[in-house]
């Protein structure tokens, strides 16, 4: 009922030369992905020209933000039907270092994830607890008013326009992936809070996620695949973790 999604973000990573080479060893050694829907989300200059060598593949595309503004004098952000027009099918919204390093609060993020959904691009929402936060209990708390702050702004139904991903800011690019039982019990408290409409909501696992991790987690009942930062640059390794999500 829900597809397995792996979407790589690719963060501030590669040239235009290294990205090119990294999207060419993916549509070269596409084999064995065929249920799994499969997306990259490259940096914004680099868009135009992932569309144009992702053509004739299978693999969707995103933007790893998206303006809350529909146009105007906002300068340096990019708006949902700008992306549109590019072919992107996704936009990240609320990574936790656009948390962090951008200031970017709950209530920003939601506004986000509202303007992509009214165009159509399905936002991926991130959520997730830093490592003093799990050793103060407050994980669900937590994750619970992330989630919504969002949910307040569009409703249930709106947040089921999207993509939810659960990415413990400790795990993020540090090589300390959740246990999948960890990671499973906060997917659950998600769906449950989702109510009916997490039936068939996504809800993604991301933090360190790598080729032999991910069967173990994507085995768990409430994962439906993941966000993939650091394994996403490496062509071999997307392609594995995307088999294992078949
Ligand atoms: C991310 O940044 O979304 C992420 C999951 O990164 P990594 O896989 O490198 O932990």
């Amino acid at each position: 009922m829900r597809r397995p999604t792996v979407v790589g973000n690719w963060k501030m990573n590669a040239s235009l030369e290294d990205t090119a080479a990294l999207v060419s060893g993916l549509t070269s050694g596409w084999t064995g992905v065929h249920q799994a829907e499969v997306a990259v989300c490259p940096p914004y200059v680099y868009l135009a020209k992932v569309a144009e060598l992702l053509e004739e593949s299978n693999i969707a595309f995103g933007a790893q933000d998206v303006s809350e503004h529909e146009s105007g004098a906002y300068t340096g952000q990019i708006s949902a039907d700008m992306l549109l027009d590019l072919g992107c099918k996704y936009a990240i919204v609320g990574h936790s270092e656009r948390r962090e390093y951008q200031g970017e609060s709950s209530e920003l993020v939601a506004a986000k994830f509202e303007a992509a959904i009214k165009k159509g691009l399905v936002p991926i929402l991130c959520v997730g607890e830093t490592l003093e936060e799990r050793e103060q209990e407050r994980t669900f708390d937590v994750v619970g008013q992330q989630l919504r702050a969002v949910i307040d702004r569009v409703g249930l139904e709106g947040v089921a326009k999207g993509v939810i991903a659960y990415e413990p800011v400790w795990a993020i690019g540090t090589g300390r992936s959740a246990t999948p039982e960890m990671a499973q019990e906060v997917h659950a408290y998600i769906r449950e809070v989702m109510g009916p409409e997490g039936e068939h909501t996504a809800i993604l696992y991301g933090g360190s996620v790598k080729p032999d991790s991910a069967a173990a987690l994507f085995a768990q009942q409430d994962i439906d695949g993941a966000l993939v930062g650091g394994a996403s640059l490496k062509a071999e390794d997307f392609l594995a973790i995307c088999r294992a999500a078949e």
